[in-house]
């Protein structure tokens, strides 16, 4: 049996980054980038107006009230390219170049039009530099402004844009298999018969699995039936980057996940992880494809899912964040670790009128209550052996939302 830490190792250590891919900036929202973003011009590209005013030279109105002559107009788009003599004002508006000779926008609330509009009374003094910003104040060109790993959401969104990438390099969505095993399975759609249940893993995983940044693809249903595995698992390694499967792996009579990958010639990396819930986890290659035989339990599915698949999920596009967010949470109440193996407790983490975090483990009936954990939003990371008090910090992970 080895660590969780040691798993996730293992894990990433198989995992090879997919090529990249270039897609029009607005479909790479939600990707990974998978290049280096470098600045093509300084930002401002000018000394830029802040405000709708009139620029002066702060030194002319330091005595404001201050009458001055104006000479021009500076708009964005069409500015004023000439050199702005002591006594001038140019009126400027948001966004336009500031003339040479200037060194201060003044807004126009604190302005008067003298004489039709070839006189401005200035009202108020300004200082020198207010209202511009400078050339290159915000970014200088060449400098790298966005790195390769990043994931793009919509705050990135304006400097690809401003630097002039219409079309982005992106990891490549891993495609992922999902395959559930029991004979007691039957789809969403069908009404279960005697000993029956639905099918709830394979749209769980789906679902974590696209959060991630995959294509899924659903398997049908492979029942306990060593050949239809294989047939399922052979179709699925030769058009999938990973397979997902649930169910199997434990020690029952009608457990053939791992006989299975076994016989199609998979290479164990591990088979038992000190963890709670999803001990039995799998992980193993078969070809170039990587294979993770999750437990069946609905919430060790989630645990070990995001635990071990999610990263190397996030590792095949480039991700620099491959882990579930950690976040550190006060206690609700107290709660044990099993004697050999980390505990990954499913809890509602919230944060209370004081600002603290706190991490409420869900009171439920174990790792098949998937309707107790569908209120779940964290884990509360419990060591081996420990036990945590009421009242305590402790590390906690985010579950993907
Ligand atoms: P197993 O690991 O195959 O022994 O399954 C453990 C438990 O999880 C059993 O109660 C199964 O019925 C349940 N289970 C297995 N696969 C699924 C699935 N795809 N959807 C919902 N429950 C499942
Ligand atoms: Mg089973």
């Amino acid at each position: 049996m080895i660590s969780v830490a040691e798993a996730l190792e293992v894990v990433l250590a198989n995992t090879r980054p997919l090529s990249a891919e270039v897609f029009p900036l607005p479909d790479a929202l939600g990707r990974i980038l998978a290049e280096d973003i470098i600045a093509d011009s300084d930002l401002p590209p000018f000394d830029r107006a802040q405000m709708d005013g009139y620029a002066v030279r702060a030194s002319d109105v330091a005595n404001a009230p201050a009458n001055l002559r104006v000479i021009g107009e500076s708009a964005a788009g069409a500015g004023w390219h000439h050199e702005m003599k002591a006594g001038e004002a140019v009126r400027i508006m948001t966004g336009a170049p500031v003339p040479q000779g200037a060194d201060a926008v003044q807004q126009v609330e604190l302005t008067r039009e003298v004489d039709g509009a070839s006189t401005v009374e200035i009202l108020e003094a300004v200082n020198s530099g207010r209202s511009i910003v400078r050339r290159g104040q915000e970014v200088k060109a060449g400098e790298t402004v966005l790195r390769a790993g990043e994931e793009i959401n919509a705050q990135l969104i304006a400097t690809l844009a401003s630097f002039g990438y219409g079309r982005v390099k992106v990891g490549t969505r891993p495609r992922v298999a999902v395959m559930a095993t029991g004979s007691e399975l039957v789809d969403v759609r069908q009404k279960p018969g005697r000993d029956q249940i639905r099918d709830s893993n394979n749209y769980t995983i789906e679902a974590y699995a696209r959060l991630a940044g995959a294509t899924v693809e659903r398997l049908p249903l492979a029942g306990d039936n060593t050949e239809l595995l294989k047939k399922q698992m052979a179709t699925a390694i030769e058009r999938c980057d990973v397979l997902v499967t649930s169910g199997g792996v434990s020690m029952g009579v009608y457990d053939l996940t791992k006989g299975a990958f076994k016989e199609l010639g998979a290479e164990i990396f591990f088979e038992r992880v000190a963890l709670k819930p999803g001990k039995p986890t799998v992980f193993g290659r078969i070809g170039s494809t990587l294979v993770f035989g999750l437990p069946g339990n609905p919430v060790s599915v989630a645990v070990t899912f995001n635990l071990f698949a999610r990263p190397a999920i996030r590792a095949m596009q480039g991700a620099r964040e491959r882990t579930l967010p950690e976040e550190i949470a006060v206690m609700t109440r107290n709660v044990k670790a099993a004697k050999d193996r980390d505990s990954y407790l499913p809890a509602v983490l919230q944060t209370v009128d004081n600002g603290m975090l706190t991490a409420e483990p869900l009171k439920w009936g174990g790792s098949s209550d998937f309707v107790a954990f569908a209120r779940a939003n964290g884990l509360i990371v419990v060591p081996a052996g420990a036990s945590l008090a009421a009242d305590q910090p402790v590390k906690c992970l985010r579950l993907p939302a």
